[in-house]
């Protein structure tokens, strides 16, 4: 709802004399479209800029911990003495009892396919030859529902069920940067 007059200058939905002809298409100087041959011939100046974006963005206290304890192969999560819930990925607020969180702890590496879906397609829309394995893992040692989405890897699409234990398989100690990728994917425990 709102202003009836926001946006509108206190004008009303009539349209004001003159206007129709300001929109109307200019005939005595028509132009022409440029095309892409025109281009390549170098008959206009055109400039290309290869954008390079640099970003600083703090992820947080808790997060911020997360990603460090990954690159050492760690999966900590934080606590809350008054639900006692464990929670990953951590906050140092707990969102139940409005109190902040108490303590870190360091959970396991393994843990329960909560939910999967098979993707077809890729992050670019792009149809995929090998679908890419997502889901949400439960991490064992958190409490339940408290879960990663994450991808699957070393199973095939058919035999990824609800309840399946995996376990995180990382990347080489060198290789880490401190990312969620510092898990290349989850494998499965028992096959
Ligand atoms: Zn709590």
């Amino acid at each position: 709802m709102g202003r009836p007059d926001a946006g509108r200058d206190g004008r009303s939905d009539e349209v004001l004399e003159g206007e129709e002809e300001m929109s109307q298409k200019i005939t005595s100087y028509p132009g022409h479209e440029i095309t892409s041959d025109e281009l390549k011939e170098g008959k206009y100046l055109d400039v290309y800029y290869k954008f390079v974006p640099r970003y600083s963005w703090a992820a947080g206290v808790a997060i911020s911990r997360f990603l460090d304890e990954l690159k050492n192969g760690r999966i900590v999560a934080r606590k809350c003495n008054r639900c006692e819930r464990i929670l990953v990925p951590p906050r140092m607020y707990c969102e139940q009892c409005y109190r902040p969180t108490d303590e870190w702890v360091q959970i396991k590496d393994t843990g329960t396919v909560n939910t999967f879906s098979i993707s077809h397609v890729g992050t670019d829309a792009r149809r995929l030859k090998t679908p890419i394995l997502v889901a949400v893992v439960d991490i064992d040692g958190a409490s339940p529902g408290m879960g990663i989405l994450h991808n699957l890897g070393e199973v095939e699409p058919s035999k990824i069920w609800i309840g399946m234990k995996v376990q995180a398989v990382w990347k080489q100690p060198s290789e880490r940067q401190g990312a969620i990728t510092d898990i290349r994917y989850f494998k499965p425990l028992e096959l």
